[in-house]
């Protein structure tokens, strides 16, 4: 498997080199929303650890990662009155993986209203915005 690259995007979201709309941080995990979003309130949940994915991540970063996973899912569901919830994960070129330091989608889903492309249209950052605050207000509730 290819090596972890330090520089890969997430890892520079991690360390504040690049802006996100950031809606949860804990000791193992932050999570923000996707600037591609397949539906309104696409998060993604990123271990604080490095590893390209799921393959090589530690069981550890496993452990802590899938609760918050939990806690965002429910939030989403509440903060864009979703349906459902899509979770989903991609490891390497062939699955579909673009940034390679794991991450988790969490997407709420609507009844009859199918997902957009993965990696599609970028989101206009005052909608991601507005979108990272009422899942901010979820959280708190
Ligand atoms: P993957 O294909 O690796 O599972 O998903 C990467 C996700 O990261 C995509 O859904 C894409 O829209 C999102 N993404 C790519 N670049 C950035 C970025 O700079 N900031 C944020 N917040 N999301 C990104």
């Amino acid at each position: 498997m290819t090596a972890y690259d330090n520089n890969n995007i997430f890892a520079k979201i991690l360390r504040g080199e690049i802006p996100s709309e950031r809606v949860y941080e804990d000791d193992t995990c932050v999570a923000f929303m996707d600037v591609m979003p397949q539906a309104q309130g696409h998060t993604l949940v990123v271990p604080k650890a490095p590893s390209r994915n799921l393959l090589d991540a530690d069981p550890t970063t496993l452990a802590a990662l899938m609760p918050t996973v939990q806690k965002i899912a429910q939030a989403v569901k509440v903060a864009f009155d979703a349906d459902g919830i899509v979770v989903k994960q991609y490891n390497e070129p062939a699955a579909g993986q673009t940034v390679y330091h794991l991450h988790i989608h969490v997407i709420p889903a609507h009844d009859g209203v199918p997902l957009k492309a993965h990696t599609g249209e970028m989101e206009k950052p005052e909608v991601l915005k507005a979108n990272a605050e009422k899942l901010r207000a979820a959280l708190k509730s």
